[in-house]
C-alpha cells in the first residue's frame, strides 16, 4: 500500500539512500521503498546516507547509541547557525548534549564519524531548502527517534517521515 503522506511531501525531500535502493546498509544490503526511489528518479527527493557521508565504510560494523557522561557537542558554526530550535535530550540527540556515544559492538568509537555525516545531510538540508526527510527506522543515524542525523534534523525544523523496511535488523 502506498503512503500517502509521503506522497504529498514538497519536494525537495531528503532521504535515506538505503530506501531508495542504495547498497548502503551496514551489511552491504539496501532497504528499498518503490516509492521513494521513485521520487528520487522524478527528482524530488536526494538520496543521503549519513554514515558513508562520515567516512564509515560499507560493509561496516553494527553500531549503536550507548550512554556516556560528557561534555556536550561543540557544533560547527555553519550548522549552529541553521538551528531554528534546541537539539532534543533523548536517542539521538543526548550524543549532542554529550550523554551518549556510539560504538560498534566491538566497542569502537564511532561517534565522531556518525557527527560528521549528520553535518553533511544538515548542510545538504540547508542548501537545497529540505523541510522534510523521508528516514529509514531503526537505524542509529536515521531513525526519528534514536538516530544521529534525524536528531540534527529536527534542530533544523525539518519533519522527519520515518519509513520501517525491514523489522529484524538496523541500518
Ligand atoms: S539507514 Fe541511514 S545510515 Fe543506515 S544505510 Fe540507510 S541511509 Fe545509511
Amino acid at each position: 500500500m502506498r503512503e500517502t503522506a509521503i506522497d504529498n511531501l514538497h519536494p525537495p525531500v531528503i532521504v535515506s539512500a538505503c530506501l531508495a535502493g542504495v547498497c548502503c546498509r551496514y551489511d552491504g544490503r539496501d532497504a528499498l521503498s518503490s516509492q521513494v526511489k521513485e521520487r528520487v528518479e522524478a527528482g524530488e527527493c536526494i538520496s543521503l546516507c549519513p554514515e558513508e557521508l562520515g567516512g564509515l565504510g560499507t560493509p561496516r560494523p553494527r553500531a549503536r547509541i550507548e550512554a556516556f557522561e560528557g561534555s556536550s557537542v561543540s557544533l560547527p558554526q555553519d550548522i549552529q547557525a541553521a538551528l531554528c530550535q534546541p537539539i532534543g535530550v533523548e536517542g539521538g540527540g543526548a550524543v549532542f548534549q554529550g550523554k551518549a556515544r556510539v560504538r560498534t559492538e566491538e566497542g569502537v568509537d564511532v561517534t565522531d564519524a556518525f557527527l560528521s555525516g549528520a553535518f553533511e545531510v544538515a548542510r545538504e538540508a540547508v542548501r537545497c531548502g529540505a523541510r522534510s526527510a523521508i528516514l529509514k527506522t531503526r537505524s542509529p543515524s536515521c531513525d526519528s527517534e534514536i538516530g544521529v542525523t534525524a536528531a540534527l534534523l529536527q534542530g533544523l525544523g525539518i519533519q522527519i517521515f520515518p519509513v520501517d523496511r525491514d523489522r529484524e535488523e538496523r541500518g
